[in-house]
């Protein structure tokens, strides 16, 4: 498993992962925007939750499978902006950079919300 320095949750905000990502990742509740499925995604990354990342990514786009590399560490998510993406609407985007040990994934992202719960549509790379 990941070493973890602090009991705050790997996507970066101060509550332990129980209480943050954790609870969609179980499925006790749905992530509310599309911010916070974006950082329960990047979460399900770090913890190699390949189910997560496919029930959240949206059936036209998702891949038949995933293969997470457990070699790849990780290190850090930084939201640099968003649009939409609120309880108050249906599509919304997530710019982040993502940090892994030996580099790091600026990405657009695209969400939708469908039956009231956030779904990953795509991502476009920046720089
Ligand atoms: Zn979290």
């Amino acid at each position: 498993m990941v070493a973890m320095t602090t009991r705050s949750c790997p996507c970066g905000r101060s509550e332990p992962y129980e209480k943050c990502c954790g609870r969609f990742h179980s499925g006790a509740a749905a992530a509310p925007t599309a911010e916070a499925l974006m950082r329960s995604r990047y979460c399900a990354f770090v913890r190699l939750d390949a189910a997560y990342l496919l029930r959240t990514w949206h059936p036209r786009t998702r891949p038949v499978r995933l293969d997470l590399d457990p070699a790849m560490r990780w290190t850090g998510l930084e939201i640099l902006g968003t649009t939409d993406g609120s309880a108050f609407h249906t599509t919304g985007t997530v710019t982040f950079r993502a940090s892994y040990r030996g580099g790091s994934l600026h990405e657009r992202s695209r969400f939708q919300r469908i039956d009231g719960g956030w779904v990953y549509v795509d991502g476009e790379f920046l720089d």
